[in-house]
């Protein structure tokens, strides 16, 4: 093994194969061989998009879990928590992109695939109106796999919940922002995902409602390689933009800039 480098760990891209080390994955987490972007944690997320040390959490505790006491669902959360160190799929907070102010909330997909629940909606819900109060512009930047199961029709509920605090933060005639990365499905696209003002989607995400196994059963059609992806969105005039990852903060940074008021 005298061709691998002293330092760092080797892992094994999901999307082509290859060996890479973790030095070569660099903070965008994109593989040096194939192009392909890893999915990021919140940590990861806010170390990519805001001004250094900026991030300001709103801090929030989670709601009572499990009311419908479902069979494994409070182990299966307290396992999550221990794997990601975060107390749900989501953080809102305060933080600056290119020394723009902004209330931003950021999805984890590692944490029972971001979904939404009622802690979740709750904490966007909140943003929202904490944003309206500042009367600062809004970023949420998505990734989920559409609403928690476990939490049946209150998680449901959340989908309405939000769409009814982002009609009150209107009212400060802010911009609102999402960004959709990988996924961005089910309740959660048919939702508050493309209720910002602006859409925009991080390149090689997948959005959509169902999945394509299941549209696939149903339709009987062989779907097209691009099925849900970014580009095919974007192709047929469904999101505004999609951006690179590594371009991304810039992106935002322009945004925040044109639709300063
Ligand atoms: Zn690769």
């Amino acid at each position: 093994m005298s061709h691998l480098p002293d330092k760092g760990v080797w892992t094994k891209c999901p999307a082509c194969g290859g060996h890479v080390n973790q030095l070569e994955w660099g903070s965008i987490k994109k593989c040096p061989q194939c192009g392909s972007y890893q999915r990021l944690t919140i940590k990861e997320r806010l170390t990519i998009t805001i001004d250094d040390g900026s991030f300001e959490p709103i801090s929030m505790l989670p709601n009572s879990d499990n009311l419908l006491k479902v069979a494994g669902y409070s182990e299966k959360l307290a396992e999550a928590r221990k794997k990601t160190e975060i107390t749900e799929a989501i953080t809102v907070g305060t933080g600056s992109i290119d020394n723009k102010q902004c209330a931003i909330g950021i999805m984890d997909s590692h944490f029972m695939m971001g979904t939404l629940n009622t802690t979740v909606g709750d904490r966007i819900k909140q943003l929202y109106l904490f944003a309206e109060e500042k009367r600062i512009p809004l970023i949420l930047m998505i990734a989920s796999g559409g609403a928690r199961m476990q939490e049946g029709i209150f998680s449901l509920l959340q989908m309405n919940t939000i769409l009814a605090a982002k009609q009150q933060y209107d009212r400060c005639h802010q911009v609102s922002i999402s960004v959709l990365t990988d996924p961005t499905m089910g309740g959660v696209s048919a939702s508050f995902a493309f209720k910002n003002d602006i859409v925009v989607a991080e390149d090689q995400a997948q959005i959509g409602f169902a999945g394509p196994r299941v549209i696939q059963a149903t339709s009987q059609e062989q779907l097209p390689k691009d099925f849900q992806q970014a580009s095919q969105l974007f192709a047929h005039g469904l999101i505004d933009d999609r951006i690179r990852r590594e371009d991304l903060r810039d992106y935002l940074g322009k945004l925040l800039t044109l639709h300063q008021r």
